[in-house]
């Protein structure tokens, strides 16, 4: 079983904490959606790894996308544009 190197509690699953990543200073800075994996000892809670959610950065990439998409075929049936939206939106 692993232990936490912080509170030194034994655990088998960590807690996935919702938090962005901020890359760069200022106004060149951006934001990253991100997870971080945490010791379940509530008294605790170390940060034990962290990862870009990249779920969440692929559904923001689909939107945009499609955005474009919509934006660029306004002169397309509404039909055609559903389709291709619909496909992107497939698994
Ligand atoms: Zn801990």
């Amino acid at each position: 079983m692993a232990k936490c190197p912080r509170c030194d509690v034994p655990f088998s699953e960590v807690s996935l904490v919702s938090m962005p990543a901020i890359s760069g200073a200022g106004s060149a800075s951006r934001l990253f959606p991100g997870i971080a994996f945490c010791c379940p000892n509530v008294e605790c809670q170390a940060v034990l790894g962290f990862q870009i959610d990249h779920e969440v950065v692929m559904a923001e990439t689909v939107k945009s996308v499609q955005k474009v998409i919509v934006s660029e075929n306004a002169d397309l049936p509404n039909a055609i544009a559903s389709d291709i939206v619909n496909q992107l939106n497939q698994p």
